[in-house]
């Protein structure tokens, strides 16, 4: 049948070559539909990942790799970070630019805010201790104190150079850092094909794509009032961030009162607008975390009429007495679940 030794070669090693192709396609399209999920505590939190595609173990390793680099950045209380180092410097330090990107964001937000939201609210997080066994109510002179020393604005920064103007000011960037590390869990998800996937920060929760079953994602709202799990509202999404702050994440109680890790620079005490938690709906998981601790801060009114001015993002208030409200573009998307809230529809009156 052939005419020489050396055609025969050949065509045996192309019919080799076509079984390994057709081997190899038919483990691809199997790959296709691994449905990879995992978990590990980083930043300070639960960091929860369900990732659908053909690289999606690998997704789930690089994700879970550059969070714990963001952590090793961004930490406060890790020695060997670069927060930490700008606290514990006086002079200038270089840092890299994530943690810049995330120092600038912080200050844009500082900024719109009037300091509300503020990177610098270091010396007051560590005075309440809110979330560590040094927890306590501190006094009127220790909080005066220490509100001296919370403003952005002497913060310095120079190219990649950081520094802190005043004495023991200190940098606390856990409003943020967990949104900024969301959105580049997003992208790395996206730099490797991934068309569904889940990510849960402690809070911060971002979906990308539709579930792999086609339908769309339903996102919980957690039930303030209960422990972790319990929800009282689903919204459905699809490519969305969906970041809630609330008084019930960390804290202690004393005398009746709650004392809880979000503290109003403006008083040096927790921040006390009547609400039990702030959820924002957006694209970007690093301006949601921003925006949910800093309407948390302004209240239901000024944190409405805040929302209203930033694009494509929605808001969802608990208030203390269970009231819930949301932002004209949520009308109609959110399903109650808890039978004890309940839902006011139409514009908020009276400012
Ligand atoms: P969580 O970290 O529980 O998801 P947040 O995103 O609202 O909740 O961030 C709360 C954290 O932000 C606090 O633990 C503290 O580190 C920091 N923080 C507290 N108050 C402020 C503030 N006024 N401005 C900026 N950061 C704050
Ligand atoms: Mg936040």
């Amino acid at each position: 049948m052939f005419k020489n030794k050396k055609i025969y070669k050949i065509f045996i090693m192309s019919i080799f070559a076509l079984i390994l192709l057709f081997a190899a396609g038919c483990s691809n399209a199997a790959k296709e539909q691994t449905t990879e999920t995992g978990s590990k505590f980083l930043m300070d939190t639960l960091v929860q990942m369900k990732v659908t595609g053909k690289n999606a173990e690998k997704v789930l390793n690089l994700s879970f790799d550059r969070i714990e680099e963001l952590e090793n950045l961004m930490s406060k209380t890790l020695k060997k970070s670069e927060i930490y180092k700008i606290n514990h410097s006086s002079e200038p330090v270089e840092i890299s630019d994530d943690t810049i990107k995330v120092l600038n964001k912080s200050i844009h937000y500082a900024e719109l805010t009037s300091g509300r939201f503020d990177p610098s609210i270091g010396p007051l997080v560590e005075l309440w201790g809110i979330g560590t066994e040094d927890a306590r109510v501190p006094t009127e002179e220790e909080i005066a104190e220490a509100k001296k020393l919370v403003n952005y604005k002497n913060i310095e920064i120079d190219n990649n150079k950081v520094f802190l103007k005043q004495k023991d000011m200190q940098l606390d960037l856990g409003a943020i850092a967990k949104g900024y590390a969301a959105d580049e869990v997003k992208r790395i998800a996206e730099e490797n094909n991934i068309k569904s996937a889940f990510v849960n920060l402690g809070g911060n929760v971002l979906v990308i794509g539709h579930k792999a079953d086609g339908s769309k994602w339903r996102i919980g709202i957690q039930d303030p009032r209960k422990n972790r799990g319990n929800i009282m509202a689903v919204i459905k999404a699809v490519d969305k961030t969906i970041v809630t702050s609330g008084n019930y994440e960390r804290y202690f109680e004393k005398n009746g009162n709650i004392y809880h890790h979000i503290i109003d620079p403006a008083t040096g005490y927790p921040a006390d607008s009547g609400l039990l938690s702030v959820s924002i709906i957006s694209e970007s998981s690093f301006d949601a975390d921003a925006l949910s601790t800093s309407v948390f801060i302004l209240g239901l009114e000024k944190g409405m009429e805040f929302i209203k001015d930033q694009k494509n993002v929605e808001v969802l208030f608990i208030t203390e007495d269970l009231k819930v409200y949301l932002s004209p573009g949520l009308k109609g998307k959110v399903e109650i679940t808890g039978e004890e809230f309940e839902l006011i529809e139409g514009e908020l009156s009276g400012n």
